[in-house]
């Protein structure tokens, strides 16, 4: 109930409105999101860096509601490439299709992903493309397939495990050889496409995990490229009980520490990464920086019940 309704606030622009312009809840918002500014999130990049962590960089925006909008997100998006490239830091780049006009134009959506992805490319530099609700993963497969299928290698997709459909996914995507970023599902989805038990959802989340491994297992799939290119396999949970099963996994099929790394947010669980980075695990943090942070922050609350009166019993105590 209390999911549903942070997550209908997400979307919420009079919930917005009111929430941004609370000075708080931006201080509060940066406990998830590294700041405003490129340099903000560089500079938290090159800690997690010296911490023997790598980076995927977000810059926060999605739902673009016109083609100016997506232009510009798209411009934004190069400028960061070109950023990390200059910096030398170890972090690629994750994107949101509906950031650079999904919803307005999938054949503009095309050209901007194929901007961007040739932009990295002549920078040696990989993106990841979120996955986005339910309704957006058809077309946001598609636009991945089209983009592989034009020869561009440095890009990879994320598969939730909350949905139906994600098994077969998997099994067709790692036939494809794509890399994928294997997570639970942030959004609110009908029980029609998605589990509606978290017990189900975790279930799943082992048996797609477990399916990625397998595939990892041939050589030449190592972590590479100075950190900037993920291997085929990117764990990205919180919960200490995927991540048991996945070190477990992995030692049980013989695969080396170095064909699959871990993933996290910013900001959360930070002893858990920390610690898996000093059992030679690979650990990539994703670091969202920018205005937009409304809806990825409403998300986060959403998450875990704790945050929320974390925000609010500060609200309150003013
Ligand atoms: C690197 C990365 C990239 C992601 N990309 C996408 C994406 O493209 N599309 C998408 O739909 N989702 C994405 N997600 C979000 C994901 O789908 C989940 O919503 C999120 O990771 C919470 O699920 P969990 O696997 O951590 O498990 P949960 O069962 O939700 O959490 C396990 C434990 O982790 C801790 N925890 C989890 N979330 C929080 C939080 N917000 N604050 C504090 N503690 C927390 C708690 O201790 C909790 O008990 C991404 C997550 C990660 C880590």
């Amino acid at each position: 109930m209390l999911r549903s309704f942070l997550i209908y606030l997400s979307k919420a622009g009079w919930a917005r409105r009111l929430t941004t312009a609370l000075p708080f809840a931006r201080r509060t918002a940066r406990r998830f999101v590294a700041g405003e500014s490129i340099e903000a999130a560089l500079q938290a990049v090159g800690e997690l860096n010296k911490a023997g962590m790598q980076a995927t960089l977000d810059l926060l925006g999605e739902h673009t509601q016109d083609s100016a909008a997506a232009n510009e997100a798209r411009l934004q998006i190069q400028q960061l490439l070109t950023r990390v490239a200059q910096s030398g830091l170890r972090s690629n780049v994750s994107i949101k299709l509906t950031q650079i006009g999904l919803k307005l134009d999938e054949a503009l959506c095309a050209q901007h992903l194929k901007a961007i992805l040739d932009a990295a490319a002549l920078l040696g530099l990989f993106v990841r493309i979120d996955m986005e609700e339910a309704a957006h993963v058809p077309a946001t497969l598609r636009l991945y397939r089209q983009l592989r299928a034009a020869g561009h290698e440095n890009v990879g997709v994320v598969i939730q495990s909350a949905l139906y459909r994600s098994e077969e996914d998997v099994l067709a995507l790692l036939q494809e050889g794509a890399r994928i970023r294997l997570v639970k599902g942030a959004y609110m989805e009908a029980h029609e496409v998605a589990y509606p038990r978290k017990k189900d959802v975790d279930a799943a989340y082992d048996r797609l995990a477990d399916l990625m491994l397998h595939a990892s297992i041939q050589p030449g799939l190592e972590r590479g490229r100075e950190g900037t290119w993920p291997p085929l396999a990117a764990v990205a949970t919180h919960d200490t009980s995927r991540i048991e099963f996945v070190k477990r996994h992995a030692t049980e099929i013989g695969l080396p520490k170095e064909h699959f790394e871990f993933q996290m947010l910013f900001g959360i669980r930070r002893e858990v990464q920390t610690q898996l980075v000093q059992e030679g695990y690979g650990v990539r943090v994703y670091v969202p920086f920018g205005r937009e942070w409304y809806p990825y922050f409403m998300r986060r609350l959403a998450e875990r019940p704790a945050n929320l009166w974390f925000f609010l019993s500060n609200l309150l105590r003013r």
